[in-house]
């Protein structure tokens, strides 16, 4: 019924926040489509974390009619979580947590931007060296272009810093980004509606996703995941950069990125479409080296949930390990259907012997 488990078309078209059922069947969200992974369930933590500090985005949930919805239609979603969320939210507001940085990440994109000069201006001189050095700026581009997507430099310029360090840098489009991640932050690994897990038929992290993947990707994709990475960029940079791929390795900056986005996701557990933003991202990350500290301790322990804190090293083992385990034991599983179904047809001939002899 309603929200939870149903399928894309019969979810309802309402969403709860702060406690009313908010009716969003005639509403067209600016953002996009992502409110669409809320119908039928509460979004108050992701309404808190996109537009909790903008105005406008009040006054149009205000202007919003109320759904009068059967309570055996609203799926259970832990209050004490979304309160909790709330409550960090607000806190970390105070604290001034999201407060823009204009000056240094700008002076940070400025010296970025100086060394891709420098790379290009070397070129001619050490091809090799200067192709590294600018594989590894365009890494920095991927950050730079992620903090221009979560307004690092105030409502009025990111997007345009971030399309100047995705778009003209990269050669990625920034607002395609900008759809997929906010959906990854909404909903950190739940399979179908996070983005960043969608790397069949090549990679397979959890049994779902390894029944997209081919067997020879199976069996040798714990070897050639971090290889392979490398040609994710080069994608990227065959659009609009051809002289500097031509003339550079384009591995560092894909390899750099995929890897470390890997080493926070992809080797924990997949949660629920109906997951709180809190178990979705505790459940969902790993805390490597310090890298990702989301709330800490005190949250995770309040509320029985995980919290994940491996060391650099650890992260990777987890991640490399799984990418294993996975393609073997989906291999076995494999091999012990074809297995069940040769038995299966050895039974079924015998049986048609023994029918035949019967009714001879
Ligand atoms: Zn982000």
């Amino acid at each position: 019924m309603g929200g939870a488990g149903a399928s894309e078309a019969e979810r309802p078209k309402w969403t709860t926040i702060h406690g009313r059922h908010v009716d969003v069947s005639k509403f067209r969200h600016p953002g996009g489509n992502i409110i669409e992974l809320f119908y039928g369930m509460d979004s108050t933590s992701a309404f808190e974390q996109f537009h909790g500090h903008h105005k406008g985005a009040w006054k149009m949930l205000k202007a919003l009619p109320t759904k009068e919805v059967d309570p055996a239609d609203v799926p259970q979603q832990p209050q004490e979580h979304v309160a909790e969320m709330t409550r960090l939210m607000t806190s970390w507001r105070e604290r001034g947590l999201f407060k823009p940085r204009p000056v240094a990440s700008g002076i940070y994109g400025l010296a970025v931007v100086a060394a891709i000069v420098a790379c290009i201006a070397c070129a001619p001189h050490a091809p090799v060296l200067s192709g590294i050095g600018l594989g590894s700026c365009w890494a920095q581009c991927g950050f730079l272009q992620h903090m221009g997507g979560h307004r690092e430099w105030g409502v009025r310029y990111s997007f345009l810093l971030q399309h100047f360090f995705e778009g003209l840098l990269k050669g990625g489009s920034a607002s395609w980004w900008r759809n997929r991640h906010n959906k990854h932050h909404a909903k950190t690994n739940v399979l179908g509606e996070d983005g960043d897990l969608r790397t069949t038929p090549f990679f397979a992290w959890d049994p779902t996703l390894a029944k997209k993947v081919p067997d020879w990707s199976l069996k040798t994709q714990a070897f050639t995941f971090l290889p392979a990475l490398g040609a994710y960029v080069f994608v990227f940079a065959f659009t609009i950069r051809k002289y500097a791929v031509a003339c550079h390795p384009p591995s560092p900056s894909g390899i750099y990125l995929g890897f470390f986005f890997g080493l926070s996701h992809f080797a924990v557990e997949r949660v629920p479409s109906t997951a709180t933003w809190l178990e979705s991202s505790m459940i969902g990350t790993v805390d490597w080296g310090g890298s990702s500290a989301f709330c800490g301790y005190a949250s995770a322990e309040k509320l029985g949930l995980p919290y994940r804190e491996l060391s650099f090293a650890g992260a990777v083992k987890l991640m490399m390990v799984g990418l294993w385990r996975t393609g073997r034991d989906e291999l076995q599983l494999r091999s012990d259907r074809r297995k069940y179904s040769r038995t299966q047809a050895y039974m079924a001939a015998a049986s048609a012997v023994v029918e035949n002899l019967k009714a001879d």
